[in-house]
């Protein structure tokens, strides 16, 4: 019977060794032909909304491959740090933390906005329904349950927190964001599971009272913020994945966002 159970595994293993070896390309089996990283490289230069007196992001080397044999760090990090994602619970209480948004709602049909030369000389633009309409008079109706992400062209500024932020004489700061009609569109009339934009919120820079956060948040409609490289990313036909750090409780969490491309 063993000798029986080792034959059938040693077959297994090198069928499967066979096909591997005649394995067609990923890519092709997949039926995608690349993805995009949507995702800033976390470090201590990392834009951040507050400004704060010691550094937001601290890591410490714990141990080294010449002294330990390994290599291992330690981090301490806001949740709302880099390209993030707000969990239901970041404005409204009783809704999802991180850890608690369905895993099918992070995989999605993208849907990427170009509002880059609306902003241009106007950096509190915001984005509006007209926007929206103008991408479907191209693409067509965004599909129900998508992921609509908009490119402002902001993530150029992202080496620089004084260009990134652009706060003002005051402290205010100017930077693009959605509109509540935009944001009310989007969830009530798309059904959108995530909303995201290159920018470190949402709203648009001046913005105090965060009406558009309050909105997707309460529509249990998650935001991903400070996504990167949406001039490499298809305007539609993508889908997107959206990995959270699953922090348990968590008002937000780090985000690695990939756009696969057909
Ligand atoms: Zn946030």
């Amino acid at each position: 019977m063993k000798i029986r159970t080792f034959a059938i595994g040693y077959i297994l293993a090198l069928a499967l060794f066979l096909f591997a070896q005649h394995r067609p390309d990923a890519a092709e089996t997949s039926g995608f032909r690349g993805v995009v990283d949507l995702t800033h490289t976390i470090n201590a230069q990392v834009p951040t909304y507050e400004l704060a007196a010691k550094p937001a992001y601290r890591v410490k080397t714990v141990a080294t491959i010449d002294k330990d044999g390994y290599f291992a760090r330690e981090i301490s990090l806001p949740e709302h740090f880099g390209t993030h994602l707000d969990a239901p619970a970041h404005f409204v209480q009783g809704m999802w933390t991180v850890d608690q948004i369905p895993a099918e709602r992070l995989i999605a049909p993208l849907a990427v906005i170009d509002v880059s030369a609306n902003v241009k000389g106007n950096a509190d633009y915001q984005i509006s329904v007209e926007d929206i309409a103008a991408w479907e008079h191209v693409h067509g109706q965004i599909p129900l349950n998508s992921v609509v992400m908009t490119r402002t062209g902001w993530d150029s500024r992202w080496n620089s927190v004084k260009d990134y932020r652009n706060a003002d004489s005051k402290g205010v700061m100017h930077f693009p964001g959605y509109s509540e009609d935009a944001a009310h569109f989007l969830v009530e009339g798309r059904k959108v599971l995530g909303i995201g934009i290159d920018t470190l919120s949402i709203d648009y820079g001046p913005s105090k009272d965060f009406p558009v956060h309050q909105y997707d948040l309460r529509h249990s409609v998650y935001q991903l913020e400070n996504v990167a490289n949406l001039d490499h990313a298809p305007a539609s036909g993508g889908i997107v994945t959206v990995a959270p750090m699953k922090l348990e409780g968590g008002s937000g969490a780090p985000v690695r966002i990939l756009a696969l491309v057909r």
